[in-house]
């Protein structure tokens, strides 16, 4: 901290200034205390080049002193790896300028994190594919699973992994989609599932009660013939269930009994009883940037007391469900780094310790993936 460069934050512009100029500056006083603040760097971070901006997270009178105002997020072009990713100390300061908090964004980890479910063939990544790639693996993201929606965009997906090693998919059609899609045979979807090694998992498919896009009986027709093709490739089904617990239940009771599939409940945000189903039948339960809202509190005890270490997955199901502090905005791979984070404080684990788990759970779901493929994320 000491050998660290200060920077000075003043109503949405900042400066950089060095260990010794520390203290010559004072923060003006602004009519909102959230404005008055300066904060340090770890030594690692300070670089020419900086570019960072706070992200206003929370003000809130706390035995007379603010808070935890901020998390901050910086970025240097060149070395993004290692200034995006380090812990960054903040201090906060206020009139009078004192420490008042400390805050860190998540921490880069030696071990990898993977995003089993993004949508990276979503009008959102058109322009800056490459951009979104390599932010992930800055982030300690070592491979991606870009998610099909509908058969028929299956060429969209491929053509994405075929060009960035790191990225793989799954063919398959969402609850949303099924009624439009029930004429293609399971036979198609194993045959299409063999017909590439970058084609590594099954669906999304399940059921959507919430939007009701398609009918819950072409729901439940599609979520069985994905099933199937699970079953019969071993490649892990990616299932989609949303307010629709007791279908779910029921129909991945119905069909382990005729015999096992490979699968992940993903985004979970149902109750206990469906996460406990998953885990006896030997499914596994990914979550999301949902675990990070504060209202989430049930969700993350879920992820916390029910579902096992070893059952345990994070994803983005990015563009959608940013984690906090991105929460509204454009989600990418890169931010399962929070969730992962929101996640192993939870389990009251290190986030190192939570990432080798999840990734070990990845592989030993996800069979098809080889494990030289993922990006080298470790930091130099
Ligand atoms: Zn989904
Ligand atoms: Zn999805």
């Amino acid at each position: 901290m000491e050998a660290g460069r200060k920077l000075c934050f003043d109503v949405g512009d900042w400066q950089t200034f060095s260990a010794a100029e520390r203290g010559a500056r004072r923060v003006e006083k602004r009519s909102r205390p959230a404005e008055i603040l300066g904060f340090e760097l770890a030594d690692e971070i300070a670089d020419s080049d900086l570019h960072g901006f706070l992200d206003r997270r929370e003000l809130a009178a706390h035995d007379g002193r603010l808070k935890l105002l901020f998390l901050l997020w910086c970025q240097s072009f060149g070395h993004a790896a290692r200034i995006l990713l380090h812990p960054v100390v903040v201090t906060l300061a206020c009139e009078p300028l004192r420490p008042i908090a400390l805050a860190t964004i998540p921490a880069h980890t030696r071990a990898m994190l993977i995003d089993h479910h993004c949508h990276l063939n979503f009008p959102q990544f058109a322009e800056d594919m490459a951009g979104v790639v390599g932010r992930a693996h800055a982030a300690g993201v070592g491979l991606m699973v870009t998610i099909s929606t509908r058969i028929r965009q299956l060429d969209e997906l491929i053509a994405i992994a075929d060009v960035h090693e790191t990225v793989f998919c799954s063919v398959g059609t969402h609850p949303h989609n099924a009624d439009s899609e029930l004429e293609i045979p399971t036979t198609e979807i194993v045959r299409l599932a063999r017909s590439h090694p970058k084609i590594v998992a099954i669906g999304e498919a399940g059921l959507d009660y919430f939007y009701k896009k398609s009918s819950p009986e072409g729901q439940a027709e599609g979520f069985r013939r994905h099933i199937q093709a699970a079953r019969e490739t071993g490649l892990p089904l990616e299932i989609h269930t949303r307010e629709a617990d007791d279908d779910t239940r029921r129909i991945l009771e119905e069909e382990t009994a005729k015999g096992a599939f490979p699968a992940v409940l993903h985004c979970f945000t149902g109750g206990a009883a469906l996460a406990q189903t998953a885990v006896d039948l030997g499914l596994y339960v990914s979550f999301t940037g949902v675990v990070t809202f504060k209202k989430s509190e049930e969700l993350r005890r879920i992820a916390t007391e029910v579902v096992p270490l070893d059952r345990i997955l994070v994803e983005t199901d990015a563009p959608y469900l940013a984690p906090e502090p991105y929460r509204g905005k454009t989600n990418e791979p890169a931010y399962v780094a929070y969730t992962a984070a929101a996640l192993a404080a939870a389990r009251g684990i290190t986030r190192e310790d939570f990432a080798a788990a999840t990734t070990t759970n990845f592989f030993r779901l996800f069979t098809k993936v080889p494990q030289s493929a993922a990006a080298k994320t470790e930091k130099a």
